[in-house]
């Protein structure tokens, strides 16, 4: 395609969901009593609901969602899935040993609860394309190639198992300009059939499922917890708030605080398929790639297909601007500027999302309301499917007061007490200093 004749931009549903046969539970449309309620069925939701049912499988737990599972950012993202958590929690000084082992527990932990989800949906026959990868992380100049030698250094620190590719070494793993490339371990999947997947296994284990059912009222006091939406109310012990940026766009009514975050907007386009050489030339290893420019960009293949996408904090949450043609059409130049090559491959999907973070992307997972009876599991940012999974585990202490996993309760004290890590950022940004120095003076990584 000639820069000429730029593509208008088919406003289709997300690329994942095209293929699929999309199951709907009946809407909710009388009243429910329930022990405990879910709100919303995105990976947060879903993960809540099944980590419920695991820790008591008597559990009466109702979900509901205003359109279907996977209708959010879980349905639409690009399905790689990187197994750390919040990065503030590696600028801490990682000399000091309670942030060091902070640190590598967290990354151990969210590793072992990704993999025995995913180690469940498979034994129940379901199948989410699910393989081992890693995510490239490419550096594209001088300054961003010291970034990232610094934050290998720190990743290993804390456990992770990262390769770091230097100068020629770098050369040719990323079809686009790469001065350094940072490896690190993820999984990638469907993630439409994710979402599907632990859906039916819910539905399996006696959840009770409401699609179409939107909750419009939200109301904690002391006997529990009521939801109202148009036609129903819920009676409930407990509810779980997992409605993520999409809250926005439903305008629920809350008698408590919700957190302080912002909402933004992440693109993405698919190609039509495109051949073997051509593929080989956007990435030589097969693995998707991101990197922070101004805003940040990621790719990956996917059935002979690149999917890119990039983020757009112009943009605001509503429905409509899930579909947004200017953000389309700069994303598209993105690709072109990266990928020259592509200039002829038409566009085949182009879809968006919205997701919601604050300012240290730390997911906010926590008791609210009335005698802390909804729980809130929300602010999930753009990296944010490995945090939604881990969060199953956490509910067995925050909805059922179970204190027998140290580990899960230690997390929660990590996620509870973290600010911006001032004590951290002046060493820091010392270490980012020499890094670039010792770097630009010939010493490689
Ligand atoms: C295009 C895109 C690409 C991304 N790429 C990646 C990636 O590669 N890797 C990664 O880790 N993360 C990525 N992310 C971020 C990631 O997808 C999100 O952080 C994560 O999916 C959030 O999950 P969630 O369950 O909190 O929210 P959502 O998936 O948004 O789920 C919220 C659900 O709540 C429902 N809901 C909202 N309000 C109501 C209401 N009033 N009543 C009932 N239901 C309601 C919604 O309909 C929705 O289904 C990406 C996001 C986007 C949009």
């Amino acid at each position: 395609m000639t820069a000429e004749a730029k593509p208008d931009f088919p406003y289709v549903q997300s690329y994942w969901s095209l293929d699929q046969e999309l199951e709907v539970s009946p809407p909710l449309n009388e009243d429910h009593r329930t022990e405990v309620v879910v709100m919303g069925a995105g990976f947060a939701g879903l993960a809540s609901a099944l980590g419920l049912i695991e820790a008591r499988p008597d559990l009466k737990v109702t979900v509901i969602e205003a359109h279907h599972a996977g209708y959010g950012a879980s349905g639409r993202n690009s399905g790689q899935i990187f197994n750390l958590p919040p990065f503030a929690w590696f600028l801490q000084n990682l000399s000091n040993y309670t942030h060091r082992t902070n640190a590598r527990r967290a990354v151990r932990l969210i590793d072992d609860q990704i993999a025995k989800t995913f180690a469940l949906l498979a034994e129940a026959g379901h199948d989410f394309e699910c393989e081992k990868s890693v995510l490239q992380v490419v550096a594209r100049n001088a300054v961003t190639a010291a970034g990232a030698a610094w934050v290998c250094k720190r990743l290993q620190k804390a456990g992770v198992e990262t390769s770091f590719f230097d100068g020629k070494a770098a050369q040719g793993r990323v079809g686009s300009a790469t001065r350094a490339i940072l490896d690190v371990p993820a999984y990638r999947v469907h993630p439409f059939k994710l979402a599907q997947s632990l859906r039916k296994v819910l539905l399996s284990r006696g959840v009770s499922f409401y699609e179409d059912t939107p909750v419009d009222h939200i109301h904690s006091h002391t006997g529990g917890v009521t939801l109202r939406g148009p036609g129903y109310t819920v009676e409930a012990e407990k509810a779980v708030m997992t409605t993520n940026a999409y809250t926005a766009a439903h305008n629920i009514d809350l008698d408590f605080a919700y957190p302080k975050v912002t909402n933004s907007h992440t693109y993405m386009i698919a190609t039509e398929v495109l051949s073997q050489d051509v593929l080989d030339k956007i990435t030589a290893t097969g693995d998707g790639f991101g990197d922070a420019a101004l805003r940040f960009y990621y790719g990956r293949l996917h059935n002979g297909r690149l999917l890119f996408g990039g983020e757009d904090r112009k943009s605001s949450v509503l429905p409509e601007e899930d579909r947004h043609k200017a953000s389309f059409a700069s994303l598209h130049a993105e690709m072109l500027r990266r990928f020259p090559f592509l200039d002829h491959a038409e566009i085949y999907a182009a879809w968006g999302g919205a997701f919601q973070s604050n300012v240290l992307e730390i997911p906010q997972i926590r008791r609210a309301g009335v005698g802390g009876n909804v729980i809130l599991n929300v602010a999930y940012g753009g990296n944010g499917v490995s945090g939604t999974l881990m969060s199953g585990r956490l509910m067995r202490h925050l909805v059922l007061h179970v204190q027998d996993d140290p580990d899960t309760l230690a997390h929660l004290q990590l996620l509870a007490d973290t600010g911006v890590p001032w004590a951290g950022l002046v060493p820091s940004g010392i270490g980012l200093a020499a890094t670039f120095l010792r770097r630009s003076l010939g010493f490689r990584y």
